[in-house]
């Protein structure tokens, strides 16, 4: 993730919807892929572009979901489309007349911008021209009273993926709920960034890797036919994870099934990719101009991750980056970045 500066020359962060130093209102611009300062033109807006530059002049208004809801900062061209290319994705957001869902879909969008950031800087598909396209539901559970309800098994929303479509229960958009459920899963993290990275793992196996590569997905992750993903959710919730998984898997949650553990190493593989990302963008590590291995990236990662624990450690907080990357795992990150590169044309 980049940093971005104002006209004025202040620092703009990715969600800044307005600028702390000059007071002018700021948004994502599509022309310039940044973060920019807007200057009212009549009806709508006007990009001015980063500082020095002459700036791209587009004349832009803000998606629908930034001008009445609040909950987007992106802009789009004038006369044309009302919602922004992230916002457009969504094919179900939370119901606006339940108090306090308007802050946990803030949360929500803002997770999914920095996903959708990430699939472009990496080259990924998930457009209307991929098969299936991906789109997004934000959905609560019923409530009862304004308080959410034990919904029975029919009516509950489970965050998953089907069809291109991710669903996110919007009570992960809640810290205290979602605090509740890590500590009770027995969780290093459970985040709404780490949702998105996971779930659209599931997606890219049904796009980059069913009836492609399945077999070098079987030889690494094992057989997702054998047991089937009902047998094996089952055995998990009954047994748990088998004794010394660390040594091959990431989380216990990976050991459930073949796809799970693809989705939570797929997930992994974005979070070392967006970290090292950001960290060279903040000049805490230098910028690398050739592609590199997964071995490079996981050196580079480590060294990181450990400063970043001892820091979080300082002020109390949950590991930077908790999990040990065995050479198991890494095998698996390796495969995953082959897929990676091969649907990015680089491969
Ligand atoms: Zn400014
Ligand atoms: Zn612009
Ligand atoms: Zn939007
Ligand atoms: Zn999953």
């Amino acid at each position: 993730m980049r940093l971005y500066t104002c006209t004025c020359g202040n620092r703009l962060f990715f969600d800044n919807t307005q600028c702390t130093s000059c007071g002018r209102q700021t948004g994502w611009c599509q022309t310039c892929k940044a973060v920019t300062a807007m200057e009212p033109e009549g009806d709508h807006l006007r990009c001015l572009g980063p500082l020095g530059s002459d700036g791209c002049g587009a004349q832009v208004v803000p998606c629908r979901n930034y001008a009445e809801e609040q909950v987007c900062n992106r802009t789009v061209p004038l006369g044309g489309d009302a919602y922004c290319d992230c916002c457009a994705l969504n094919e179900t957001v939370p119901d606006m007349s339940v108090e306090g869902n308007r802050a946990r879909w803030a949360r929500l969008e803002a997770a999914k911008r920095r996903l959708i950031y990430a699939l472009e800087r990496l080259g990924l598909p998930f457009g209307a021209e991929t098969s299936p396209p991906l789109s997004f539901a934000f959905m609560g559970d019923p409530l009862d009273d304004g308080l959410w309800r034990k919904a029975g098994e029919a009516e509950r929303v489970y965050t998953g993926h089907a069809e291109g479509l991710i669903t996110i229960n919007i009570r992960e958009a809640d810290p205290a709920e979602r605090e509740q459920i890590r500590v009770d899963m027995n969780e290093a993290h459970r985040t709404l960034i780490g949702h998105f990275r996971h779930e659209v793992g599931h997606y890219y196996w049904d796009v980059l890797v069913r009836g492609q590569c399945e077999d070098q997905f079987k030889a690494l992750f094992g057989d997702h036919e054998n047991p089937t993903y009902g047998a094996a959710l089952e055995r998990h919730y009954a047994k748990g994870a088998p004794k010394g998984w660390e040594e091959h898997y990431i989380s216990a949650y990976a050991t459930m099934h073949p796809w799970e553990d693809w989705a939570e190493t797929w997930a992994l593989y974005l979070d070392i990719a967006a970290v090292l990302d950001t960290a060279e963008e903040l000049g805490l590590i230098p910028m690398q101009q050739e592609p590199t291995s997964v071995d490079a990236m996981l050196r580079r990662y480590r060294t990181l991750g450990l400063v970043l624990n001892e820091l979080n450690r300082e002020m109390g907080l949950l590991d930077f980056a908790p999990a040990v990357i065995t050479p198991a795992v890494a095998g698996k990150l390796e495969f995953i970045d082959l897929v990676v590169r091969r649907a990015a044309g680089q491969g």
